[in-house]
């Protein structure tokens, strides 16, 4: 499915915002079509036995770029899975990880099925299958390429991966780093599953604390009050709503496929959820008014309007009527070309989802450097760094005659888990990057901040070409 409704393909429009950012770059034109153009990409069929019978199943990984090896990006299981698409996402792939310094080139996976078509049984065949099919070809390993979970796979199939490949690498010391978004048992990473959700969440408040900013579209410095609406429930919505909650904004309207609910006083995440479990609806929540077309919901007088469900939900059609200043992509692609030129000539911030929803990759490399050192973070230091402070807490006492109560001292020394870890480098990363491209964005006149992500990405890339002097 392309990403956006428009002439072009999904990749092609890609490549034209490549192109636009390209512009304002001076690097030669042979480095810039070098990194623009994808790779490599496997399009490969496979038979698998099902309760019906026999069926040939087709797949692709592509590889857009090892400026940076591996190269990482997720497996999508699709019946709307295609070449254009799997190169598409592998670019956008390559483009996020730049902007946020994660060091790997970008890939992305597919197979044309619907997963909710199979049986567990068959689902496993058919990943352990495409995964032998990409050992064949060297399309997978820790040092080549690293998928990790998206549309329609989780952490069950990543351990299917990650198994299929020990198999067939069993002196392979580094295995287990093959692939990313993996259980915890089988070397994932705690905090994988919230991160893009909270690196939406970082990624908003970093822009709502620029007060210049915020002043330009009218708002006050700060998270703190900002009215939310979230379309979509699930992995990202869902994590981005909860923190964005706890960081003081205040949750109005939240959308999903059956419909939509409102309270300009404000939802309980939790809560909703718990509702949604319990009646199998958004609908109805005690104190909200329903809104039967979903779609309209990201017509709400609102602050900041966080799509989180899919893409192609602003176009240009609804886009003249959107009332958000702030639009935060949490999707990949929920906002079509068209659509954008419309909300930037309102005056509307668009955070985009090259840089936002970046969290779940820079996540899935702390898993990969973990893997790595078959170490958890934080075991080797926390309780040296928790005595240490104890200790510091001692001598001050001492010494100044005044002592902490037990839950302060239990604060002061706590060391840092393996969670406390990853999220303070995701916390990081995030505020890190929307200052690179923010700094951009200032200093080149008339462009958007998603052209600014572009441009930071690609001299970021253009860079590590021209330093390993292939293009003088
Ligand atoms: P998900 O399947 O967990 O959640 C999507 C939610 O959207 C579901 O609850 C679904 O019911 C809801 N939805 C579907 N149609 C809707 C509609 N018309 N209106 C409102 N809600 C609707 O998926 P996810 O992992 O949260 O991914 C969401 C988006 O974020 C996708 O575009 C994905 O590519 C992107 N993304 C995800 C990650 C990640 O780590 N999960 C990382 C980067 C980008």
């Amino acid at each position: 499915m392309s990403a956006r409704q428009s002439p072009l393909t999904f990749f092609e429009t890609v490549c034209s915002n490549f192109d636009k950012a390209a512009t304002y770059l001076q690097h030669p034109q042979g480095l810039l079509d070098q990194i623009k153009a994808c790779n490599s990409v496997y399009h490969f069929r496979f038979p698998v036995q099902t309760e019906d019978g026999y069926e040939v199943i087709s797949a692709w990984r592509a590889e857009h770029s090892q400026h940076k090896l591996p190269t990482k990006g997720g497996i999508r299981y699709s019946e709307e899975v295609n070449e254009d698409e799997v190169m598409a996402l592998a670019a956008l792939m390559t483009y996020k990880c730049a902007v946020v310094d994660v060091p790997f080139g970008g890939a992305k996976g597919g197979i044309k099925i619907n997963p909710k078509k199979y049986t567990v049984e068959e689902l496993q065949r058919i990943t352990r299958r495409y995964t032998a099919e990409l050992v064949k070809k060297n399309f997978i390993g820790p040092g080549i390429d690293v998928p990790a979970p998206d549309y329609g796979t989780g952490a069950r199939e990543m351990a299917w991966i990650v198994d299929t490949y020990i198999a067939l690498n069993p002196e392979s010391l580094d295995g287990s780093a093959c692939v990313t978004g993996k259980p915890i048992s089988q070397g994932g990473i705690r905090g994988r599953k919230e991160a893009t959700g909270r690196g939406v969440s970082f990624g908003v408040r970093e822009a709502c604390n620029l007060a210049e900013d915020m002043k330009a579209l009218g708002l006050t410095k700060g998270l703190e009050g900002k009215r939310v609406v979230v379309q979509g429930l699930g992995n990202v919505g869902y994590h981005a709503a909860k923190f964005l909650q706890e960081g003081g904004a205040v949750i109005v309207g939240l959308a999903e496929y059956e419909g939509a609910i409102h309270n300009p006083k404000g939802l309980d995440v939790d809560e909703v959820v718990k509702h949604r479990n319990s009646t199998r609806s958004i609908l109805n929540f005690p104190g909200a008014t329903n809104i039967p077309k979903t779609l309209e919901a990201l017509e709400l007088d609102c602050d900041i309007l966080v799509p989180a469900a899919l893409e192609n939900q602003i176009t240009g059609e609804n886009a003249p009527r959107i009332k958000a200043k702030i639009v935060g992509e949490g999707a990949n692609g929920p906002t079509t070309a068209d659509a954008e030129e419309i909300l930037l000539k309102k005056g509307i911030m668009v955070l985009p989802d090259m840089y936002l929803n970046a969290g779940g990759v820079t996540v899935s490399y702390f898993e990969w450097l973990k893997n790595l050192q078959h170490v958890r973070m934080g075991r080797m230091g926390r309780r040296f760094a928790e005595r240490s402070m104890g200790q510091v807490i001692e001598i001050i006492e001492a010494s100044t005659g005044h002592s902490v109560t037990d839950k302060q001292r239990q604060m002061l020394v706590k060391g840092p888990d393996e969670e406390d870890l990853v999220n303070s480098g995701l916390e990081d990363t995030m505020i890190v990057a929307y200052h690179e491209i923010h700094e951009v964005w200032k200093k080149t006149k008339n462009i958007d901040l998603r052209t600014a992500a572009f441009i930071s990405s690609i001299d970021k890339i253009a860079t590590s070409y021209l330093e390993l002097g292939i293009f003088p």
